[in-house]
């Protein structure tokens, strides 16, 4: 996606940001590192926040590692009293994935002498192994946590083959499986850290005389605009006043390529909304149109995709397209999948990137991949796209953060470019993708021919009308925050929807299970009487989602069978509709459009459902529990 990516082309917004489970955050230099840290800690909290942790050498040359159970707050309520100083630094919030989430599994982790320290981002999942044969060593381990095995490791290598501390990360790491990002203090050297990534990304920030290093730049903006992403298998050598170096873990010496920040601190902060998640749902007006600027061109009416310009001819030879995704973004993939097959006449399948990269798929030369990730990041799909490549697979990238890794690994794509996502449950993204891939289904059928150009002039048209309709719909919200306080009493809902809204129908489900822990279901509608309808009676919860368009018809029956049996209706239509209206408990309506575009419009009442709900039932909106904001672990 590097060479070829529309953005690039179109847009000179270039916006970066978040992805993993946990975050990463160092810094060296003439500063105080503790409240840089710290502040980076915040930023980074939205990946994942079972404990945190912070590691510092001090002017006498002590390594202090202090940790806490729990959020950043109880990290910094915790070393109260503690020796915090020092210009050298590195801390994390951890997502568990080996050892419960308690204060000695939290990071930093010491080495065996307490000479060194890790912080680390990811899995090692050949921990068990090196493990033992450290313990035959000697080593002792304190947590239960595969991290605490990779820095044992390096001061075993360190120790025995007598080398520097790059050295034996280089060394350690050749025998590590898995994925990482890591950095290493070593008290006996408070001029230096090193840091390597596989998997798990890194960036480091470079200021004036002083680095910082994060998970992503949102612990870096306020510094420095100055950036160098760390490749895979990369491993990083940051040194007090010297030149940053590069090397790979095969020992390749590599030029660190700075690149230019360019987001901004306000796109960060909440800007008087109580939830990144609401602020991120009021965004939406803006974000899409953000999405389309220089790819809808309303006056000639027309899209133009770079990416797929570029590739025309895989897409138009392609006999089959495979969409790999995870979570929302997988729904977004199955409206792909509407539009494409509809549009273009390509058959489509929608995988989990989950099960895609396990299950032995077939996959030819002249397919085309296409893999939506928020973050860019996900493990899952990043593996699948790996796995369709290594078959000769073109790979087209939907992803928001630039320079994340499914772009890089991808031939092509388009960014969405809605900016930083900070709450964990997907919003803004989520319908940016939608207009990523009907864009790119609309410019695929016009090229084919499988699309007259009346029907997609009229496409176009109303697609460039969607920001101001999402901005008609948000103004529902007030309605919507009343209807959340008649459901809290609510143990289960279900959502349902025919055509291009059954994936809405999923979407608004898994909204609601995500932030407000209420179990939902998404279901097609038609498919009710086959088994789910058993479920139904007065207290269940049922929206629908109705507009005056495809099945409406269908729907309507279905809601009858729904009515029948005491459920309580609520409603998306279209607006002017009373047909259903009629039949619901509760309605919303959405301004009428192209079939294809209503989840665009009918996304947005269940986003704010759900976040109401969660609200009035004081759930931790940005932050759910067990969630993390972007999944690089598998
Ligand atoms: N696998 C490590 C652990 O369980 C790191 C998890 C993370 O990425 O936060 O501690």
């Amino acid at each position: 996606m590097n060479k070829k990516d529309d953005i690039c082309i179109y847009f000179f917004i270039n916006f970066e940001f978040k992805k993993i489970m946990c975050g990463i955050v160092g810094y060296i230099g003439k500063r105080e590192a503790y409240p840089i840290l710290i502040k980076g800690l915040h930023r980074l909290e939205y990946r994942g926040y079972d404990s945190a942790g912070v590691a510092l050498i001090n002017g006498k040359q002590q390594l202090n590692v202090y940790k806490a159970k729990g959020k950043v707050a109880d990290l910094e309520h915790a070393v109260e009293s503690k020796d915090i100083s020092g210009t050298i630094g590195i801390a994390h919030t951890r997502w568990a994935t080996h050892g419960e989430p308690n204060q000695v599994n939290a990071h930093p982790h010491y080495s065996e002498s307490e000479e060194l320290a890790i912080i680390h981002n990811g899995i090692i999942e050949n921990y068990a192994v090196l493990k033992q044969g450290l313990i035959e060593n000697g080593y002792s381990f304190k947590s239960e946590t595969d991290t605490e095995v990779l820095v044992q490791l390096i001061e075993h290598i360190k120790k025995t083959d007598k080398t520097d501390l790059q050295t034996a990360v280089q060394l350690a790491l050749n025998q590590v499986v898995g994925a990482y990002a890591i950095v290493v203090l070593d008290q006996n050297n408070p001029d230096k850290m090193v840091a390597a990534r596989k998997g798990s990304p890194l960036v480091i920030g470079i200021g004036e005389n002083e680095y910082f290093l994060a998970s992503d730049a949102t612990p870096i903006v306020e510094f420095t605009d100055k950036v160098v992403y760390v490749g895979d298998e990369e491993i990083v050598h940051l040194r007090r006043n010297k030149e940053l170096s590069i090397k790979t873990i095969g020992n390749v010496v590599k030029t660190p390529e700075i690149k230019k920040l360019e987001m901004t601190l306000s796109q960060l902060e909440k800007g008087g909304y109580p939830h990144f998640m609401l602020k991120e749902i009021f965004e939406q007006p803006t974000t899409l149109a953000t999405s389309m600027r220089g790819r809808v061109n309303i006056e000639h009416n027309n899209i133009t995709l770079a990416g797929f310009i570029d590739n025309k001819e895989r897409f138009l030879n392609a006999k089959r397209i495979i969409i790999t995704a995870c979570g929302t973004s997988w729904h977004a993939g199955l409206i792909g999948m509407h539009a494409i097959e509809e549009f273009a006449r390509i058959p489509v399948v929608v995988e989990y990137s989950s099960e895609f990269r396990y299950r032995s798929p077939v996959i030819n030369s002249d397919d085309v991949v296409i893999a939506i990730s928020q973050s860019g990041e996900t493990a899952d799909t990043l593996a699948a796209v790996e796995l369709a490549k290594s078959h000769g697979a073109f790979i087209y990238g939907v992803c928001n953060v630039v320079g994340a890794s499914i772009p890089r690994a991808a031939h092509s794509g388009s960014y969405t470019h809605v900016g930083p996502e900070i709450g964990v449950a997907s919003t803004k993204a989520f319908t940016a993708q939608v207009a990523v891939l009907t864009m790119l289904a609309l410019m695929i059928g016009r090229e084919k021919g499988t699309l007259s150009q009346e029907r997609y002039l009229q496409i176009v048209a109303e697609l460039g009308k969607i920001p101001e309709k999402i901005k008609e719909t948000l103004k529902q919200d007030d309605l919507l925050a009343e209807f959340a306080k008649t459901f809290t009493y609510a143990q289960n809902f279900i959502y349902l929807g025919r055509g291009y809204n059954y994936p809405i129908a999923m979407e608004g489900a898994l909204k609601l299970k995500e932030i407000s822990y209420i179990h939902a279901e998404g279901y097609p509608a038609a498919e009710m009487k086959h088994g789910p309808i058993a479920l139904i009676n007065e207290e269940m919860p049922v929206v629908v989602i109705a507009p005056h368009c495809g099945t409406y018809d269908k729907v309507v029956s279905n809601i009858q069978e729904i009515k029948a049996r005491k459920g309580r209706i609520i409603s998306i239509v279209t607006e002017g509709d009373t047909i259903v209206r009629d039949m619901s408990d509760y309605s919303i309506s959405i301004p009428a459009t192209e079939e294809c575009l209503v989840p665009l419009l009918a996304a947005i009442p269940l986003q704010l459902l759900a976040y109401h709900i969660a609200v009035v039932k004081g759930r931790n909106v940005d932050q759910p529990r067990n969630l993390a904001k972007s999944v690089t672990v598998e």
